[in-house]
């Protein structure tokens, strides 16, 4: 196939925002694609080479992008990087100077799908003497056989920015629709296979029938169980008529995937983050009794009296690349498992969770504050219960899980009758925007994400404490959403400078922002980092003299997980 027309597809794809129409171009290209192909195309329809869960990355940053620009196109890299500095996209930028390729064009090559494909997957393989230069090489050759509009595609996917908006459930439904099965059924299939690529070759080839038959394994992770949230412990307690309490740990879930003596580790964005956790591989080696199995967890980062530290602890160990093992002695981790999936050839999607925690405590030797099954308590009577849910967090955990013992696990959902999660709630902040960052792809053009900042009550000043990005919609779907366009609009006559796509802005505007918790960080000037703020609504009426302050901060910090000041 060639390029041309995936790139076709990406620019008709950017350019309509109504999923519906994203569903019937992806449609029409997956029925046109033959079956060889079809794999390829949907991973790359997501901007991928390698389905999320592969170890492999393309590790191409901006730097080397500027230098295979320089190569294939013969223009300088100072060009490119003015050019860059107005467009904050690199895509966007090898299109502008392809007009003033110095490069002969005569006699290229047609770009196909599959030289991309196949050069793309080849980048992670080169390793060790000369490995960045091969890789300019492999690059710059697909480059210079590009066409304005294919090079835009290619840098994108090649940075991981291709943002065309074609999110998961766009994709199944365009599965769905090109070979005439429900949605459902793909999105069942691709929870227990996440990749859509599979998925596509078994729903055109097999149907419904086929689609129904995919099957977990091990080695490949699933899409995890979710939870909803409750409203209030009460109504977590009444919603099941057999409930047993869990503690909700304050860290990173974790898919355990046992083979033998490998042991593999999946997040729940499917991602695959074995080699960070050494620790953990022979905490399960040693004391997971089972031959096969796919367990699932939540794994914590301690301090030295077992308490949970900051999620970002957990972060530092698996962005970690080198030094990992002292890392893993400086930041040590502690397993606690929830549930059992499947165990030596047998999946366990019909059973409950009564019966699933009993085989669980028999594959499980726990080793206290090491590995250990979750804390649990079967209770209705919320006196119990309020108590149990203090216990957690005065233990630094985040509140309780309520589950139903008499539920079956149930892939990718959040199902009512299955978990219910119930944790304090933190109340809004109001904070003044200092600096934003220009979009690109769909959000070219609009202010993206935004940067927080608190007041400092001794100086008047304002220190950040994060980055704004949830909450904004491209388009409003109802009266109260503050669009992208509008905020831009609000922020830009507080423009003070800009350097790259990085704009500082004086600090005048305030907005109101929900958020899951306040983290110490070190990369913000207020010492906090707000965990997923979202927008909540824009506060004109509000000038930067009466936001929040770092005191406000403190005390939530400190009231959050039960934690006193003292
Ligand atoms: P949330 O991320 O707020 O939707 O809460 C759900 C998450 O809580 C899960 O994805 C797990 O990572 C985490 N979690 C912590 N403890 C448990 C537990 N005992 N059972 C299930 N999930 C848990």
């Amino acid at each position: 196939m060639k390029y041309s027309v995936l790139a076709a597809v990406y620019e008709k794809l950017e350019n309509t925002p109504a999923k519906l129409e994203k569903s019937d171009i992806i449609a029409k290209l997956l029925k046109e694609t033959n079956i060889d192909l079809l794999p390829k195309v949907v991973l790359l329809l997501n901007g991928r080479v390698f389905p999320s869960w592969s170890e492999s990355e393309l590790g191409v940053a901006n730097q080397l992008m500027i230098r295979a620009i320089e190569k294939s196109c013969g223009i300088s890299q100072k060009e490119i990087n003015s050019v860059f500095n107005k467009t904050g996209d690199l895509g966007l930028t090898v299109k502008e100077l392809s007009g003033k390729k110095k490069q002969a064009t005569l006699g290229k090559k047609t770009l196909t799908v599959e030289k991309v494909f196949e050069n793309m997957q080849l980048l992670p393989k080169q390793e060790g003497k000369n490995s960045q230069e091969r890789k300019l090489n492999l690059i710059a050759e697909l480059l210079s056989q590009a066409s304005p509009l294919e090079s835009v595609y290619v840098v994108r996917t090649i940075l991981g920015q291709l943002r065309i908006g074609v999110a998961e459930g766009i994709v199944r439904d365009s599965i769905a629709k090109a070979f005439e099965v429900e949605s459902e059924d793909v999105e069942n299939a691709w929870f227990l296979n996440p990749d859509y690529g599979e998925i596509a070759t078994i729903a055109k080839t097999k149907g419904k029938k086929g689609l129904n038959k995919v099957k977990i394994k091990i080695g490949r992770p699933i899409k995890v169980q979710l939870a909803e949230k409750a409203p209030s412990l009460e109504e977590a307690l009444e919603a099941f008529e057999e409930p047993v309490l869990e503690y909700k740990y304050d860290g990173a879930r974790m898919l355990i995937h046992k083979k033998g003596d490998s042991v593999r580790i999946f997040t729940r964005r499917l991602e695959n983050i074995t080699k960070a956790f050494p620790d953990i591989v022979e905490l399960c080696k040693e004391n997971i009794l089972a031959k096969d199995c796919i367990l699932d967890s939540e794994g914590l980062a301690i301090d030295e009296n077992n308490r949970p530290l900051p999620f970002q602890m957990i972060s530092q160990r698996i962005k970690r690349k080198y030094d990992i093992q002292k890392t893993a002695k400086q930041i040590p981790m502690q397993l606690n498992v929830f549930d059992v999936i499947y165990l030596d050839g047998k999946s366990f999607f019909d059973t409950t969770l009564k019966d699933r925690r009993k085989i669980l405590s028999k594959i499980v030797k726990e080793v206290p504050g090491k590995i250990q099954l979750s804390k649990q308590l079967a209770t209705k009577d919320i006196k119990k219960a309020g108590k149990f849910y203090k216990d957690s967090l005065s233990n630094g955990q985040e509140g309780l899980i309520v589950k139903n013992l008499q539920a079956t696990y149930q892939p990718g959902r959040r199902v009512s009758g299955g978990w219910l999660k119930v944790k304090p709630t933190l109340e809004s902040l109001d904070l003044v925007i200092t600096g934003a960052v220009w979009g690109t792809g769909k959000r070219a053009g609009w202010l993206g994400s935004y940067i927080l900042a608190c007041r400092d009550p001794e100086t008047g000043d304002f220190l950040e404490c994060g980055m704004l990005g949830s909450g904004l919609k491209e388009k409003k779907t109802n009266e109260d959403d503050v669009t992208l366009e509008e905020l831009t609009e609000l922020i830009k006559p507080n423009i003070e400078n800009e350097k790259g796509n990085t704009v500082k802005i004086s600090p005048q505007f305030v907005i109101e922002v929900a958020y899951e918790e306040i983290q110490k960080s070190p990369t913000y000037s207020s010492g906090y980092a707000l965990r997923f703020p979202r927008l909540l609504r824009v506060r004109p009426d509000k000038g930067p003299d009466e936001a929040d302050d770092l005191n406000r901060l403190d005390k939530i910090f400190y009231v959050q997980k039960g934690k006193r000041q003292s």
